[in-house]
């Protein structure tokens, strides 16, 4: 009931020319039925991008936004531009945001509502850093990012939204949280959800991301609660990519 969704979070990095071989690799290749496939390029890319993907099964995503829609918000980037832009998915509370940009729980509240204001599908970021975990911590943090974000949404936007578990000490570490850790995690999401609403949080997708590459992808995919996957690093390898999407 719920199909795979491999999103490429390219982060500050990539290049019109990287753009150009995904477009290529991706007009020629042959994904497994029913995958969905998003790449989060930096802002200046995504026009080229559109353009480059037209012909391919890629959808396109955003790293960021801003929760106003206009105004005077030097160097920010809104909802409703994105959506000019053929924007489909938009990553809210990423740890990276979270920790460099001092957003908080409610600053990724602001943006998860912009981007379904925007009609754009947020990719809500959650997950613990090491410290937190060794504390015992995992699912108290986790769930209340969860809580924080989800909580006041109408039924109808809470079906809008993804949802991505990334342990924070698994990004762009090559240390991957074993397929048991993050299954754990991404099951007491769900069971969380279902708190609000069971047909909802059964067909929730839910993403594992922490450094996830072709080697390790197809065994975190089979988990019953790993719908799909967000890939920084091995999302800038057209090879590596395609690798994930046809594992999914
Ligand atoms: P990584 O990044 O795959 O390089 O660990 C994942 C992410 O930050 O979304």
């Amino acid at each position: 009931m719920r199909s795979p969704l491999i999103a490429g979070n390219w982060k500050m990095n990539g290049s019109t020319e990287l753009v150009e071989a995904f477009g290529r690799a991706f007009a020629e290749a042959r994904l497994p039925s029913g995958v969905e496939v998003v790449i989060h390029p930096p802002f200046p890319y995504l026009e080229a991008a559109r353009r480059a993907f037209s012909e391919t099964p890629l959808g396109l995503g955003a790293q960021t936004l801003n929760p106003f829609h206009s105004g005077a918000r030097t160097g920010e980037v809104s909802g409703t531009m994105l959506k000019e832009f053929g924007v489909g998915y938009a990553l809210v509370g990423h740890s990276e945001r979270r920790q460099l940009y001092r957003e908080s729980d409610e600053d990724v509240y602001d943006r998860l509502i912009a981007a379904l204001s925007a009609d754009i599908r947020p990719i809500l970021c959650v997950g613990e850093t090491l410290e937190e975990r060794d504390a015992g911590r995992t699912e108290d943090v986790v769930l209340r990012q969860v809580g924080h974000a989800m909580a006041r949404l109408e039924p109808a936007q809470r079906a809008r939204v993804v949802i991505a578990y990334e342990p924070v000490w698994a990004i762009g570490t090559g240390r991957t949280a074993t397929p048991q850790q993050a299954q754990e995690v991404m099951a007491a999401i769900r069971e969380y959800q279902a708190g609000y609403d069971r047909d909802l949080a059964a067909a929730l997708p839910l993403l594992y991301g922490g450094s996830m590459n072709a080697s390790n992808a197809a065994e975190l995919l089979a988990q019953p609660d790993i719908d799909g996957g967000l890939v920084g690093g091995a999302s800038l390898k057209v090879d590596d990519f395609l690798a994930i999407c046809q594992s999914a």
